[in-house]
């Protein structure tokens, strides 16, 4: 099985630095110190599809820098936050294409640049009094200058999952989605709610499926702009479906045969898989293992 995407990444965090102002400026005077840059929300990458780190001599002069952590070799290692960095969730044709072959250790930590960064650029006021904040903890928190409020980045749990009935699997696609592509269902948990009880919900709202045996299978931090996406398996009462069409375009039930043909690559597969960088390609890989 493929490792999971944006896993794995290779930085020590190193938490008690970021709370020593003085440790941060030490190691930003650091000559070994390296810099990540993101280009409208895009890593640059080297020849091995690898992050292509620079100096710190290229941070620019509006951007605040960000510090990510140490590396096997004690040397610290930066992103640059920058007031016009991307704070949505869209991404470029270009991203989409590094990618699907950037290692995941590596996507690990590109994901976590993309979703800091796009975090400032959407939290730039005081959530609770609207003054102007300002970034501190080596970048890992904002801090109101008027009502003292601090703010965290903010990471938003998503539930996806695959319902089994009968030696089948349910997936669905959504209109905006490449041609012939299903995945797992998914959908955001709601305040009060257990991740056992969001599958139900979700599966529920979208499929008309009800489901109990929730099992969870492993996670995934997706940087558009910062979920962490919750993966598991459940088993449906029946197979009988009611598509909310606000939701999802179709939904199928797929063998474990149909979804081995998919994972080839076949072009007689009945549907198109996630991309490989998706937790919902390795559900359905631990599915039919
Ligand atoms: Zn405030």
């Amino acid at each position: 099985m493929s490792a999971i995407g944006f896993t794995g990444g290779w930085l020590d965090r190193a938490d008690a630095v970021r709370n020593d102002a003085a440790q941060v400026a030490a190691l930003l005077a650091d000559p070994a110190a390296r810099l990540m840059t993101l280009n409208a929300g895009d890593p640059a990458i080297d020849a091995d599809g690898c992050i292509a780190w620079t100096s710190l001599a290229d941070l620019a002069d509006d951007a605040t820098p960000i510090f990510l952590g140490l590396d096997g070799k004690g040397r610290p290692h930066f992103a640059e936050s920058r007031p016009d960095d991307v704070a949505g969730p869209a991404r470029s044709r270009a991203l989409t294409a590094i990618l699907d072959t950037m290692p995941a250790a590596e996507a690990a930590i590109f994901g976590t640049v993309r979703s800091i960064t796009g975090w400032h650029a959407r939290h730039r006021f005081c959530a609770n009094c609207g003054t102007g904040t300002t970034i501190t903890r080596g970048g890992w928190m904002r801090l109101c200058p008027a009502c003292g409020a601090e703010h965290y980045p903010r990471v938003d749990p998503v539930v996806i999952m695959l319902a089994e009935h009968d030696g089948r699997a349910l997936v669905g696609r959504q209109a905006a989605w490449p041609a012939g592509r299903y995945s797992a269902l998914a959908g955001f948990v709601e305040p009060g709610e257990t991740l056992e009880e969001a599958v139900a919900r979700e599966l529920f709202e979208e499929a008309g499926v009800r489901v109990t045996n929730v099992r969870y299978a492993a996670s995934q931090p997706w940087p558009f702009p910062g979920q962490l996406m919750l993966a598991a398996f459940a088993t449906a009462e029946d197979s009988a479906l009611t598509i909310d069409a606000k939701e999802i375009e179709d939904a199928i039930w797929v063998t474990r045969d149909e979804v081995r043909a998919a994972l080839s690559g076949g072009s007689g597969a009945r549907f198109l898989p996630p991309p490989t960088y998706a937790i919902a390609r390795t559900l359905l890989e631990m599915w039919v293992k």
